[in-house]
């Protein structure tokens, strides 16, 4: 049976970027929230006020839902076509209607940290809001943590030129910037991410090595400005909570997550215990590469073929029957999907790069797009997107403010799946070369959330700390990275990557500070629910199925102890975590070994 390539976008909104129904719904949007920005202030909050609150809720939530339906269908049409102009300004325009929802949370938020707490306990205790009482009660503790609405509202409007622009000024600096490589005696212009891509991919030693020294010189070249992005964003954001009274630059990205400082701890605790078992792997691959020991620029080298050619219907085949046998559900879900058309997985020119998952609530549906190219990397792919998709599937009938989850727990479902469609095709493979090949590829991811992302959530605290008192030079910078790598690596590599700091995209994102631990605790909070559930067998799938439907709902810390009775600010769960993935590390030095 052929499966459908592309997706069904015309159940949605039919005509695509030319849609009347999507200007009408666009237009309904716009005048909505024109409307609602002209109401008055909300009175003070009583039993007879009540009602007028709730609906001035309500009516936030329906316009965030509308909102965040158009944008996700905006989102897949400029996908699926990056010339569709139309759909380009359409993204624009919702940009636009984005800023001013915020306001209107903003002050909706503001109102309600002024009210007294027994008031504002008897309006969440209500029928009507009660099931969205946990993300009604962060807005307010929110607003309450900040300064005065009109001072917030000040500092918001000189963000604008004063912080969020570092964040500009590094990626017009770093994405315009091109250098010459020569390879195969010819020498061609790249971006610094196609150089990127050499030191990190190319099959030859001495090719990776060439562009590393070049990436390494061209960052060095541009450190002294790019130090200044550093310096000055960082000292915005200091100033700002200083004025807010908060004490430790973990605040805001802890809130943001959901999370306790000392669940992070923990976790970062049990990761520099236990991830010295790498540099067996990194020993093993070393061999395998014909080298005495790694470089930075040999950690991510391909070892192993992975050479198969699956089409679409053998992948989503595989799929379906492996995820089938660990929980029926996710099965059922899969291919519902593809059946249904909700994947886009065409290899065609003219769609974007990359894969990503969106929820269209008002359907309550997903839609999956990638680009299907038939190699074990697109099947990997394909499993981890419906997993997304099966996450939004399970949020589908809740209200629209018990479905927003956090960045730490957005990957639980992806690589969940992930993790066992992999496994289930390592114990089937019987090609050694392949099998090397797939276990390289996890302990390198590996490697990449117990060492770099170590390394980065390292530096960024200590550099903060020293940016409380003083800028820092290139130097220091350099230094503080090369601290930080040679901890988290154990100093098991030979060569380091100073200039990681102006390297890294992510430390330099202002909306979201601290943009690395994050990945971490999703890659382990992921791997100990896949030990448990393998622990548990078939009783786990409704655990599981509550879990993933409390993500908008609970902080971390809550859910993980009520739906897989875990305490994260304990090591046990993190040291089952960790072993799972280090689990491979064994498996990779016996087959090198053995090859
Ligand atoms: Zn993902």
């Amino acid at each position: 049976m052929t499966l459908p390539l592309t997706w069904d976008l015309d159940s949605i909104f039919p005509g695509g970027s030319e849609s009347p129904e999507l200007a009408a719904f666009v237009a309904q949007l716009t005048a909505d929230l024109t409307t609602a920005k002209a109401q008055p202030a909300l009175p003070p909050l009583s039993a007879e006020t009540q009602p007028q609150w709730t609906e001035t809720i309500n009516n936030l939530y329906d316009l965030s839902a509308r909102l965040f339906h158009a944008g996700s269908f905006a989102g897949c049409l400029v996908s699926q076509n990056v010339k569709d102009d139309k759909a380009r300004m359409l993204d624009g325009e919702l940009d636009a209607l984005h800023a001013q929802l915020e306001t209107l949370w903003t002050n909706f938020a503001a109102a309600a940290s002024q009210q007294p707490d027994a008031e504002w306990l008897a309006l969440l205790e209500t029928d009507a809001l009660k099931p969205v009482a946990f993300d009604l009660n962060e807005h307010r503790t929110l607003a309450k943590d900040k300064l005065p609405p009109e001072v917030e509202a000040l500092v918001s409007e000189l963000s604008a030129d004063g912080y969020h622009a570092w964040d500009q000024l590094y990626n017009v600096i770093a994405g315009t910037k091109q250098v010459q490589f020569e390879e195969d005696g010819e020498t061609k212009p790249m971006s610094l991410g196609q150089l990127q891509s050499k030191y990190m991919d190319a099959e030859t030693r001495e090719t990776r090595r060439r562009a590393f020294e070049l990436y390494e010189e061209t960052w060095r070249e541009l450190a002294p400005v790019i130090s200044m992005a550093l310096n000055y964003q960082a000292g915005f954001r200091l100033t700002t909570y200083r004025h807010r009274g908060w004490e430790s630059v973990l605040k805001e990205p802890l809130f943001n997550n959901r999370l306790s400082r000392q669940t992070l701890d923990t976790m970062w605790g049990v990761i520099a215990q236990k991830s010295d078992r790498l540099l067996d792997y990194f020993a093993a691959k070393a061999k395998v590469l014909g080298v005495e020991k790694l470089a930075w620029y040999d950690i991510n080298a391909p070892v192993g073929n992975l050479n198969s050619n699956f089409t679409f219907a053998e992948a989503a085949d595989f799929i379906v029957k492996n995820l089938g046998d660990i929980n029926p559900d996710i099965a059922d879900f899969c291919r519902m999907a593809i059946n249904n058309r909700w994947v886009e997985s065409e290899d065609r020119p003219g769609k974007r790069a990359g894969a990503f998952c969106t929820r269209l609530p008002l359907k309550a549906e997903t839609r999956v797009f990638m680009t299907f190219n038939g190699s074990y990397n697109g099947l990997s792919t394909l499993a981890h997107e419906l997993g997304h998709g099966y996450h939004g599937y399970v949020l589908r009938d809740m209200p629209f403010g018990a479905q927003r989850y956090t960045m730490s727990v957005a990957e639980t479902a992806s690589t969940f799946n992930e993790l066992v469609v992999t496994d289930a095709y390592l114990r089937q493979s019987t090609d050694d070369g392949e099998r090397l090949g797939l276990l390289a590829r996890k302990l390198d991811d590996t490697a990449t959330f117990m060492m770099n992302i170590r390394a980065r959530f390292d530096f960024e605290r200590a550099f903060f700390e020293r940016r409380a008192t003083a800028q820092l030079s290139v130097d220091d910078l350099s230094a503080l990275m090369m601290d930080a790598q040679k901890t988290a690596y154990h100093d098991g590599l030979s060569s380091y990557h100073p200039l990681f700091w102006a390297s890294k995209l992510h430390f330099y994102i202002t909306r979201a500070p601290f943009y690395n631990f994050p990945y971490t605790f999703g890659f382990l909070f992921s791997h100990g629910i896949y030990a448990l559930a393998q622990e548990a067998g078939a009783a786990f799938k409704d655990r599981y199925i509550a879990l993933l439907r409390d993500t908008g709902s609970m902080d971390t810390e809550t859910l993980a102890k009520t739906h897989l009775g875990v305490d994260l600010t304990q090591p046990a769960f993190w040291e089952t975590a960790v072993d799972e993935a280090l689990a491979d590390v064994d498996a990779f030095v016996e087959l090198a070994n053995r090859m």
